[in-house]
């Protein structure tokens, strides 16, 4: 079973959102589990300090190496990956995401003030992993998000599958505009193709229509797109007239 160990000075935040809809019903289903270590009885002295000035001094707290470590070495790592939620680390995908999926679970150590010791990162080969270029207060947020994304792919938690395959960026583009009732709304209409009841056209349409969202809005997706073997021959595309 799929496990996710957060390391958080605020315990109080989990579940949280991973405690509703799918991720619930699934964790209830055993497909997946959650817990919380709290890293303050792992803090120094009588008033558990788990953070302190810079060395150089400056702005802000940094957390201890010692105190993480402890709470980091209390946990029994089973082949998971070690993760530091941090504005400097690898950008957060859909590709990460699965590869994350693939692995027994995960230990998210979620940061406070203004980050953890560099040399804890260093020992324990901690992964930095983030969100986007933007700073949080904490990476509680992060780490959920990240554990949203991930558990989601896991086998048997969304009900279905073939919507996976096809969501923005599993195919390298963002995903198609949709429509449901009514069929027109304050004057907009659905367009006529997906009326139709034609597959192929419909398939067709859904694929131009990402190709364009993707062009307009993520040129960097695009043109990364435009280098896949799909683009040359797109399974959609050429099978037509
Ligand atoms: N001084 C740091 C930011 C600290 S923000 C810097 O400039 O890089 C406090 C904590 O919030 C961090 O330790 C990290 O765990 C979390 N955090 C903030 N922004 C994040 C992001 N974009 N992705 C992941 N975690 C983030």
């Amino acid at each position: 079973m799929f496990k996710a160990s957060f390391i958080t000075l605020f315990p109080e935040a989990f579940p949280g959102p991973l405690g509703v809809s799918i991720l619930e019903r699934a964790r209830k289903e055993g497909l997946w589990s959650l817990e919380t270590v709290d890293l303050r009885p792992f803090g120094i002295g009588k008033h558990r300090n788990v953070d302190e000035t810079p060395a150089g001094g400056g702005a802000g707290m940094v957390l201890r190496p010692d105190v993480a470590a402890a709470a980091i070495d209390s946990l029994d790592r089973g082949g998971r990956p070690l993760i530091y939620l941090s504005p400097r680390g690898k950008p957060l995908n859909q590709q990460l995401a699965r590869e994350f999926a693939e692995k027994p679970g995960l230990i998210l150590f979620c940061g406070r003030f203004e980050g953890l010791d560099e040399r804890v990162i260093e020992g324990r080969g901690m992964m930095e992993v983030s969100l986007g270029d933007f700073v949080l207060a904490g990476g509680e947020v992060a780490a959920m998000a990240l554990t949203e994304a991930v558990v989601r792919l896991l086998p048997g938690v969304a009900g279905n599958e073939a919507s996976l395959s096809e969501e923005s960026f599993e195919t390298g583009l963002l995903e198609h505009p949709q429509y449901t009732l009514p069929r027109e709304w304050e004057g907009r209409g659905t367009p006529e193709v997906l009326l139709s009841g034609d597959h192929k056209r419909i398939q067709e349409w859904r694929f131009n229509s990402a190709k364009a969202l993707t062009f307009e809005r993520r040129p960097d997706l695009y043109a990364a797109y435009s280098k896949t073997p799909e683009f040359q021959a797109p399974e959609t595309g050429d099978e037509h007239d």
